[in-house]
């Protein structure tokens, strides 16, 4: 078995080089106990060559979480080649890591990516002289187009049967260099002779996980700090600096003899000329807005609507429900079975399926604007409004996608590769109204506000205060303490969309969203079902007419005290919360059951009248706020416990979410309470508190960042 790791930096093209060199052949999980994406496939035609798509980062140092899982993984894993991927349209910054990776002692390939670019740009880049330089083989590809992928791979398998390993270059000056032998020297009874290199220029970088990891003898790591001192002082600087400087004045020596560029410096290419005008400071956001518009006006309530409309009404409502009855019953069927299977199975799963024309033709023109570069653009843009309460700039398109459905939303946080942001953006994204919420606040609106187009609009700015609120109170716990990783996001220059890559990203996203309704929905609207139609009558089970007397309703019962200080204690309401859990869209069709109406529009009509006994506006405001803000359905759980892979973390972000929706909706309620009708409670004082306690977060100082040590050995590196 052969194992090569692709390592590059972020955005250097990895993953389209791994789907290109696996095909559909992958794995895709998530390094142990940590949140970061784990991609493994066998190399298309070879049955014994595995691919491994390491984190994207810009050094081996052990500053992020990414960095520390892509070095203990070459470390510690040692696989039999890397193809170290490089944008030639970056060359000198991505040189840097390859600096870095020429000393593991583990034979490389360098995959010169993006080379359509440059032959586009009529740039010209000397493999030969740079493959002299770095002592390693070099290869030019484009992984979009795959040109030379086949090559690259076969190099790195041939280099790895010939455990060909390319020598270290001496990039510091000799006084450094050495030192670093030195070093060597001293360390040489505890590494392995063709890592030498590697842990001295490391221990001369003062690394502590290193010494950690080698167990030195204090002694030995006295030795080697006095030969690192006696250099700073000599030196002038401090020693991380002398081994950076060292490996980018390298670079900038020998890169002028690589790279001969066609057109002077400063030239602007069609992709800049874009960049000036969409991300112009000014014109930015009134284009992005533009556009958004457009996406959401088709795939809403143009074409999308449409089709929905056809799914929902035509195809389930009549086609398929309709005559599944009359055949059940034809067939002789049990009353209750049909009742399940008509509206149990295809009301529940088929409320979901019908939003799926309006969700892929969403995600479809999401996955063009991706494909073609403007996303990229996107989180640059927003990068400068949501750093200012703590999220990156790539937050923003993970809500974007769950202002559709919350699950691909989550998973689209794949792509921030800063664990905490990552995190924060998993915790906060579903607070943006999806899809299935809509339903709710049309019902609301409907029923006591006559309809009244700013109830949906309030509910958009209660999600982004929400995220805002959010992100700025958990910033300043120590959690997530300190700034949002700086952005460095390369911008990809723009091309034209590929197909492939569109529907890939089309499907993955979709599908996610169909599985959603085929499995969780499925099994829960059966249990839903049994829970509203039976119940303990005189001492026996049996199907109740009336679902008062249901266990549903006993449930209900219980729990609904918990709600009254939010204005809605009755059973339906606290009910109606639950089967939210389920899916948002069920909130409304539940109300229907329980006002006893088997079928309801999808904005309930039928039943406006009876919420409106049962509501003021101020209570229904209260139960939206809630039912916004508290848990995402079942489905959207577990794709936060997927991309969080730990349990904990999981019901801290599910129970952040449900006692923030609480203490919202308990602050609109009680205060509305007090200066609508001046009423007041001990419920106003809990309210009251709730709103000092929510100040301070917001207010008080940001507490000192508390570097957080990621410790390696926590990670295991086989499975
Ligand atoms: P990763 O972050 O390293 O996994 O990078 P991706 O594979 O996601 O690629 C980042 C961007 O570069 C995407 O927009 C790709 O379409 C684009 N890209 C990747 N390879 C090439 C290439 O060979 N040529 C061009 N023009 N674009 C590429
Ligand atoms: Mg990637």
């Amino acid at each position: 078995m052969i194992k090569i790791a692709l390592v590059g930096n972020p955005n250097c093209g990895k993953t389209t080089l791994f789907n290109g060199l696996t095909g559909g052949n992958q794995y895709v999980g998530n390094w142990p106990g940590v949140t970061v994406e784990k991609k493994e496939g066998l190399l298309q035609g070879h049955k014994d060559v595995t691919i491994q798509d390491l984190p994207g980062i810009y050094s081996l140092s052990p500053y992020s979480l990414e960095e520390v899982i892509a070095r203990g993984y070459l470390l510690q894993e040692h696989p039999d080649a890397i193809i170290n991927i490089i944008d030639s349209t970056n060359i000198e910054r991505n040189l840097y890591l390859t600096t870095q990776l020429l000393e593991l002692g583990i034979p490389m390939v360098l995959a010169l990516n993006m080379t359509d670019i440059i032959r586009k740009r009529g740039d010209v880049i000397d493999t030969c002289e740079l493959a002299a330089k770095f002592g390693c083989a070099v290869v030019e590809i484009s992984a979009l187009n795959k040109e030379g992928i086949l090559e690259a791979a076969e190099q790195a398998i041939l280099l790895a049967q010939t455990k060909m390993v390319p020598k270290p270059l001496a990039l510091f000056e000799n006084k450094i260099e050495k030192v670093i032998g030195e070093i060597e020297t001293i360390i040489a009874p505890q590494v392995v002779a063709g890592e030498s290199r590697w842990y001295a220029v490391k221990l001369f970088e003062r690394d502590q996980q290193i010494v950690k990891m080698l167990g030195l003898e204090p002694a030995t790591t006295e030795l080697i700090g006095k030969l690192v001192a006696a250099s700073e002082d000599q030196e002038d600087d401090d020693a991380e600096s002398i081994i950076t400087a060292g490996r980018y004045g390298y670079i900038a020596q020998v890169i002028n003899r690589i790279v001969h560029k066609a057109q002077a410096p400063g030239t602007l290419t069609v992709s800049d000329k874009i960049d000036r005008i969409v991300t112009n400071r000014i014109l930015a956001l009134p284009i992005f807005a533009f556009i958004m518009f457009c996406v959401y006006y088709i795939s809403m309530s143009g074409v999308g609507a449409l089709v929905t409309d056809w799914v929902n009404d035509e195809f389930f409502g009549e086609m398929v429900a309709g005559n599944l009855s009359a055949w059940m019953e034809s067939a002789g069927c049990a009353e209750w079975l049909t009742g399940l299977v008509v509206e149990g199975i295809v009301g529940g799963v088929g409320a979901v399926l019908g939003f799926v024309p309006q969700m892929l033709i969403l995600f479809l023109m999401l996955s063009i604007l991706e494909d073609v570069g403007y996303m990229s653009r996107v989180a640059f843009i927003m990068d400068r409004i949501f750093r200012r309460f703590g999220l990156s700039g790539k937050s923003f398109i993970p809500m974007l996608v769950a202002s559709g459905c919350g699950v691909p939303g989550i998973m689209a946080s794949r792509t921030i590769e800063n664990d905490r942001d990552r995190k924060m953006t998993i915790m906060t994204t579903t607070f943006i109204p999806c899809g299935a919420k809509m339903p709710i606040v049309a019902l609301f609106a409907g029923a006591l506000f006559d309809g009244s187009g700013l109830i949906a609009t309030s509910a958009y700015f209660i999600g982004v205060a929400a995220v805002i609120i959010s992100g700025i109170i958990l910033k300043k716990t120590k959690m997530f303490a300190g700034d949002p990783a700086p952005f460095v996001m390369e911008l990809p220059s723009y091309h034209m969309p590929y197909a492939t890559n569109i529907l890939r990203s089309t499907w993955e996203r979709g599908s996610s969203f169909i599985i959603k309704a085929g499995t969780i929905i499925l099994l829960s609207s059966i249990i839903l079902w049994f829970l509203q139609s039976f119940g303990y009558v005189d001492g026996a089970w049996e199907m109740v007419e009336d679902n008062n007397g249901s266990v549903l309703a006993v449930l209900g019962n219980t729990i609904a005290p918990i709600f009254a200080p939010l204005g809605f204690g009755k059973w339906q309401a606290a009910v109606a919360s639950i089967t939210g859990l389920i899916a948002k869209e069920n909130v409304v069709s539940t109300y229907g059951v329980l006002y006893g109406f088997a079928e309801v529009a999808e904005d309930g009509q039928e039943i406006w009248s009876n919420l409106a006994a049962d509501f003021t506006q101020l209570s229904a405001y209260s139960f939206m706020i809630f039912n916004l803000l508290c848990a995402p359905c079942f489905a959207a759980i577990g794709a936060i416990r997927r991309e969080m892979n730990n349990a904990k973390w999981t019901a801290f972000a599910v129970g952040y979410m449900c006692g923030f929706a609480y203490v919202m909706a308990l602050i609109v309620y009680q205060f509305g309470l007090y200066f609508l009708e001046g009423h007041w409670s001990l419920g106003t004082v809990a309210a009251a508190f709730c709103l000092a306690t929510l100040l301070y977060l917001l207010f008080r100082p940001a507490p000192e960042e508390a570097a957080e040590a990621i410790d390696m050995k926590k990670i295991s590196w086989n499975e």
